[in-house]
């Protein structure tokens, strides 16, 4: 009898658990179903060089997930019912049940409108694909001189800010940040971002918090009017509701609490990895929704699946950081070293060098995906008949 494994959402961490389980465990053993909206990997990092009108190689998991034993159900998840240990799907032959064993929830996240007045009807977004195209579609109709403002100042906000002036310098690019420019960062980093701000003439508007969105313009809480043809609103993600409306523990906001090694507090046999999942990271604070904790996160639940399942030990790698890669534009760019706790340091590489050394992080993110056990060979391991058939609840030897 075949372990039933289902791994819901196939993005960096998604596709990487379920590629990694493929590796860990024998065919015969189980059975990996990952379950995804659309038919392609979807390079959510890169989706400001989409909007910004630049093309991104296609990737179709056909082709990634050729020869690894992981069976794609294109199909968009409705609801999970934890107790009955069941996902409803509905695709194109409508509704099903899936049954499964363990669970590995992994749907991401979207934009984040936090309530602001007309950012529903006015305000474009970039955090998926289908935001990303429909901004490319309207910058492309734009005209020369007209206003652009990204809102939000953290690391999605300075991307697309410094993509979209540098993919089109016709056009009158703002920034409305809640604090300073990158008030976070080194003084040489923020220095940096003055300067590619300055080069790119790309207007700040600093202690700016957006109440409101129009049609053609934002306004902020101090009561000040920014012209806006286009609103792009980067004010951080939210977590899609499915996960609340369940009897998982979850988070107020919708995050999936997890142990370290990324298993649900309150459902033994479910996992939540990436944005979905609220685990505590170094310094006692929740890992940052991103790829750079996300993909470890994916590793580190796909190891104790696989050691619990087979009796194997229990994978106990902190999770850290180590950077910060920021791109700005695609000949500039900013890596701002940080402490295990995401926390800068003085450290910062700029220029070129950091451009060409954030194409490489987003390029080895998208390897990463394909080969999730970064090409060390493995060896798939026995499923004990009584670990299948309990489930990965079982205890493995710590
Ligand atoms: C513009 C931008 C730039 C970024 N840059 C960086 C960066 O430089 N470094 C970094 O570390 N992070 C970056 N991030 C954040 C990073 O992309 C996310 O943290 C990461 O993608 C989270 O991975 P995930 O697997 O949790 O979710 P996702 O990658 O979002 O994957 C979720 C998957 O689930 C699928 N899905 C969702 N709902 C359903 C459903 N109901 N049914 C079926 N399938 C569903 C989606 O289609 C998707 O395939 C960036 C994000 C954006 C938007």
């Amino acid at each position: 009898m075949q372990h039933r494994i289902i791994v819901l959402g196939a993005g960096y961490t998604g596709a990487i658990a379920a590629g990694r389980l493929a590796k860990r465990l024998r065919r015969e053993d189980v059975a990996i179903t990952l379950v995804n909206a659309e038919p392609d990997f979807v390079e959510r990092v890169r989706m400001h060089q989409l909007a910004a009108g630049q093309d991104l190689k296609p990737r179709p998991f056909s082709e990634m997930l050729a020869g690894t034993g992981v069976d794609l159900r294109l199909a968009k998840v409705t609801d999970v019912d934890v107790d009955a240990m069941t996902v409803a799907v509905i695709d194109a032959n409508g509704a099903e049940e899936l049954a499964y064993d363990t669970l590995v929830y992994a749907l991401g996240s979207g934009w984040n409108a936090q309530g602001v007045p007309g950012t529903a009807e006015h305000a474009y977004e970039i955090a998926g694909r289908p935001g990303a195209l429909r901004l490319r579609e309207r910058l492309a109709r734009l005209d020369a001189g007209q206003t652009v403002v990204v809102v939000g100042g953290g690391l999605t906000g300075l991307e697309a800010a410094t993509e979209i002036a540098e993919a089109r310098p016709d056009l009158d690019v703002a920034l409305a940040a809640r604090g300073e420019l990158g008030d976070w960062l080194a003084p040489k980093g923020r220095e940096h971002l003055r300067k590619v701000f300055g080069k790119l003439g790309i207007t700040v508007h600093e202690h700016a918090a957006v109440t409101g969105v129009e049609a053609d313009r934002v306004t902020t809480a101090d009561g000040k009017a920014i012209p806006a043809a286009v609103t792009v609103w980067t004010t951080g993600f939210a977590v899609h509701p499915i996960a609340k409306a369940t009897t998982l523990e979850v988070t107020g906001t919708g995050q999936i609490v997890v142990d370290g090694t990324m298993r649900s507090v309150s459902h033994p046999d479910v996992y939540a990895v990436g944005d979905a999942a609220m685990a505590m990271g170094p310094g006692d604070k929740p890992l940052r929704m991103s790829c750079a904790s996300g993909t470890p996160a994916a590793w580190q639940a796909a190891d104790a699946i696989a050691a619990r399942l087979t009796g194997g030990k229990l994978p106990n790698a902190p999770i850290r950081y180590f950077n910060q890669c920021i791109s700005l534009g695609r000949k500039e760019g900013l890596i701002q070293y940080v402490t295990a706790d995401d926390r800068a340091v003085q450290a910062v590489l700029t220029g070129r060098l950091a451009a060409v050394y954030k194409e490489l992080v987003c390029k080895g993110a998208a390897w990463g995906v394909a080969n999730p056990t970064l090409g060390l060979p493995t060896r798939r391991r026995r499923v004990t008949r009584e670990r299948a058939t309990a489930g990965s609840a079982v205890k493995a030897p710590a």
